[in-house]
């Protein structure tokens, strides 16, 4: 099977499995997901798993960044804030959905290779740092939609003031090795509201910047 006959399986069982957003579908049609990975994981590019990548980190299930980048309810005018750049594969994804993605990983040397992918695929609109994404992008907030993409034990309240009013939070909660959900936070005023949406499992959102050789 090419990868071309590969992309389109995987499309049909995001659909089967119930994302039904076809403007999230069509972007990671577009998106290729194979110069995210590492090189020896190329040919499971297009499976719907979670694959390792350096650091000892991972790039999400397909599923599951469809799923939470759906659960953000982008528009094209928004400016989003990620947290945990890792592959890059997820920024990718959102930058052909909102006007500009800030995006934090506290991994150097991940972010570097993250930051060629974008510019090799010519994604001027995502603006990457390194840093620890627990206390958000003050000098950039607020966002209209935050997204993290590893595990918090508690949300960390830098985000949620960081959020415009009527801003959406996804984040994964929960310890390492233990039960963690997407949960959904809408921001109404002073008022959030939370909304446990998907059991999961993410690498967890260490604080900190990474020391590295
Ligand atoms: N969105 C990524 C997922 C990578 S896994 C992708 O599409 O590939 C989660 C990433 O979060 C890891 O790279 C990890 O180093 C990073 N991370 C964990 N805690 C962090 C923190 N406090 N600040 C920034 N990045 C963090």
């Amino acid at each position: 099977m090419n990868d071309q006959a590969r992309l389109i399986r995987l499309i049909m069982e995001l659909r089967q499995t119930g994302i039904a957003d076809t403007r999230v579908l069509s972007v990671i049609e577009r998106i290729p997901r194979d110069q995210f990975v590492l090189p020896n994981f190329a040919d499971q590019a297009f499976e719907n798993t979670a694959l390792p990548i350096e650091q000892g980190q991972t790039i999400s299930q397909p599923f599951v960044v469809a799923f939470m980048t759906a659960a953000l309810e982008l528009g094209d005018r928004h400016r989003v804030l990620e947290i945990g750049t890792g592959s890059g594969y997820q920024a990718a994804i959102l930058s052909k959905l909102c006007r500009r993605v800030y995006t934090i990983e506290r991994y150097k040397s991940l972010l570097q290779i993250a930051e060629q992918r974008f510019r090799d695929l010519d994604m001027h609109n995502i603006v990457s740092r390194h840093g620890d994404g627990s206390v958000g992008w003050p000098e950039q907030a607020p966002f209209d939609r935050i997204l993290a993409t590893a595990a918090a034990a508690v949300v960390p309240e830098a985000l949620k003031e960081q959020l415009k009013d009527g801003g959406i939070l996804v984040i994964p909660v929960g310890r390492e090795s233990q039960h963690q959900d997407i949960v959904r936070i809408r921001r109404d005023g002073d008022t959030f509201t939370e909304e446990k949406m998907l059991p999961v499992r993410f690498v967890p959102l260490v604080d900190g910047i990474a020391a590295e050789k």
